[in-house]
């Protein structure tokens, strides 16, 4: 039997991270962490509370006393801060501009990679958002790297806005879509980069089906040959 690794996925906004992370979490019968939620979660309660976005030393404190969870099975998880149930609240465009302002702060993405190393030490998991295989998990069994062009993941958040009634137009979210990536790219705590060892994938012309059958294919292959080498070995 494979033993249960941790798998990592990272990349832009819209790059389908979500749904392939989830899907990929259901096949392996693993834990699927959301770390965007988690910085949604905490941008919430800060505008809840009234704090600027640019108060670092605020936000660092608020980061290391709340307490963020995620349960719930791939398919329905609930994201709480302090036990609060946050998780519609959190997908607005307010609270995605406001997530990747305070994900640029030092101190808050500590005391949040802290939370993930803790829930994810004992493998068994699959991370996606944009520092997973490269700082919460750098020893990660399998990275990869998702992305798609501008455009297609612009559309995509298009559609997800739309399904949840919000009219907006295909340009704004472009718009919002380059500017996110921009702040999460250029920041210097952190910033979103490609693993070296990280395998590359734009889901541009590829079906989702397509993306996680492909990565099935990997993670199992990477993770059978690591039980026989460590037999081998022992
Ligand atoms: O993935 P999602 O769009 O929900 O993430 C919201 C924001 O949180 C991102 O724009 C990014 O700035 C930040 N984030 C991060 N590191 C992660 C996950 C998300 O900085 N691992």
């Amino acid at each position: 039997m494979p033993r249960r690794g941790i798998i990592t996925i990272d990349g832009p906004a819209g790059s389908g991270k979500s749904t392939v992370g989830r899907l990929l979490a259901q096949r392996l019968g693993y834990l699927y962490m959301d770390t965007g939620a988690m910085y949604r979660a905490l941008a919430w309660k800060a505008l809840h509370m009234g704090i600027a976005l640019e108060d670092s030393e605020a936000l660092t404190r608020l980061a290391e006393v709340s307490r963020i969870t995620l349960s719930g099975d791939p398919d329905h998880v609930r994201v709480a801060i302090d036990g609060r149930d946050v998780t519609e609240a959190i997908r607005s465009p307010e609270i995605s501009r406001a997530a990747s302002l305070i994900a640029t702060i030092e101190g808050v993405r500590r005391a949040i990679v802290a939370a993930q190393r803790e829930m994810g030490r004992d493998g068994g998991v699959v991370l996606e958002g944009r520092d997973t295989g490269t700082v919460v998990f750098p020893d990660a069994d399998v990275k990869f790297f998702l992305d798609a062009r501008p455009e297609v993941r612009a559309r995509r958040r298009l559609e997800q806005e739309r399904a949840q009634g919000r009219d907006v137009s295909f340009e704004e979210t472009l718009r919002e879509t380059l500017e996110r990536d921009h702040r999460d790219q250029e920041r210097s705590a952190s910033p979103l980069r490609r693993a070296e060892e990280a395998i590359y994938l734009d889901s541009s012309e590829m079906s989702i089906e397509q993306v996680v059958e492909y990565m099935l294919e990997i993670i199992r292959q990477r993770l059978s040959e690591e039980t026989s080498s460590r037999s081998v070995h022992s």
